[in-house]
């Protein structure tokens, strides 16, 4: 069991900012305003998760750190129509059989926090702390030696997490992010609206070269913001696409894109730009991967020609 647990891990929690991305989700999902991560030593020492969610019953926390236990998926169904970011049950169990969890919680009506060591097996002993969840991940990888071995520098994956906490604070600008890295504040973004939210992300080039966009036709609508040709880099690092509040890095979405730019954009550049996708969840399936990066549309060239052409009209009606 232990083994198979360490394999499933393998899948969901390749690196530390997967560890960052599921714990993210899980925050989120749990309805919080305000999130704080803090990472040390680029995640694999600790990466610690604070949020001011609806918090776990104690009763609830063993079963939250067992594989294929979710409070959110009641039949199969569902599966169709994900309103949640997480569903598989399977993220705290496979972060768990990696590293040592300590999940410390805290539901409104509680009079006291609980706080739970290690696995399902474990029973939660009284806390202390406010409303919430902290789940705290330290010594990742202690016992896969060989899945150690395949991390990068420090930095490298510090990046990394700090990307996946980007990706998510841009998505849900209504929610306050801070991270910190071995005790320096590295990111704080109050709680904002999109275009405040993404001008601090994307940075001031990208706030005062943009457009927005927001159309609809049938079941698709796409909005946020198109930076101009001026706002363009050298880097593909300013490129947010979310499908129905996830980000993705989806080839149709990136093709469609870059084709709207390709009149307007010279030489190696890049376009920057956030923008949302939503469609009815039947329309596409998120269930690719487990890291969820991609999706696939039941009709991707409607949805291709869709994203083309609200783009494209976007810049057309500036160089007009
Ligand atoms: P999933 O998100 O797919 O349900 P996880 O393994 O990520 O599976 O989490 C298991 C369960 O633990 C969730 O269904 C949820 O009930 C609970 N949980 C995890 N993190 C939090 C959190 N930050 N706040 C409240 N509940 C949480
Ligand atoms: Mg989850």
């Amino acid at each position: 069991d232990q083994l198979i647990s360490q394999i499933a891990a393998g899948e969901v929690v390749e690196r530390p900012s997967a560890v960052v991305k599921e714990l993210l989700e899980n925050a989120l999902d749990a309805g919080s305003t305000q999130i704080t991560v803090r990472l040390e030593e680029g995640g694999v020492k600790r990466i610690a998760i604070t949020d001011n969610g609806r918090g776990i019953p104690p009763e609830q926390m063993p079963l939250a750190l067992a594989r294929h236990a979710t409070s959110k998926i009641a039949s199969l169904s569902d599966l169709e129509n994900v309103g949640t970011l997480g569903f598989r049950g399977e993220a705290l169990a496979s972060i768990a059989s990696v590293a040592a969890v300590t999940l410390t919680s805290r539901t409104a009506d509680a009079a006291h926090a609980w706080e739970i060591v290690g696995s399902h097996n474990a029973t939660p002993a009284p806390s202390s702390g406010a409303q919430g969840t902290t789940v705290d991940v330290q010594d990742l990888y202690f016992n896969t030696p060989a899945r150690r071995k395949f991390l990068k520098s420090e930095q490298t994956e510090f990046g990394h997490c700090a990307e996946v906490v980007r990706r998510i604070a841009l998505a849900r600008p209504d929610v306050s992010f801070s991270l910190s890295h071995n005790g320096r504040t590295i990111d704080h973004w109050n709680v904002s609206e999109m275009a405040k939210r993404s001008a601090h992300i994307l940075g001031d080039g990208f706030a005062e070269a943009r457009l927005a966009i927001d159309e609809s036709a049938g079941p698709l609508r796409i909005h946020g913001f198109a930076g101009l040709p001026t706002a363009s880099k050298a880097r593909a690092d300013g490129q947010f696409f979310y499908v129905n509040g996830r980000f993705v890095r989806d080839k149709v979405l990136v093709h469609a894109v870059k084709a709207a730019y390709q009149d307007v954009l010279h030489g190696d550049r890049f376009p920057s730009y956030v923008l949302a996708l939503d469609l009815d969840p039947a329309l596409v399936d998120v269930n690719v991967h487990p890291s969820k990066i991609e999706v696939r549309f039941r009709d991707s060239r409607a949805v291709h020609q869709f994203v083309f052409h609200a783009v494209q009209r976007a810049l057309a009606l500036t160089s007009a």
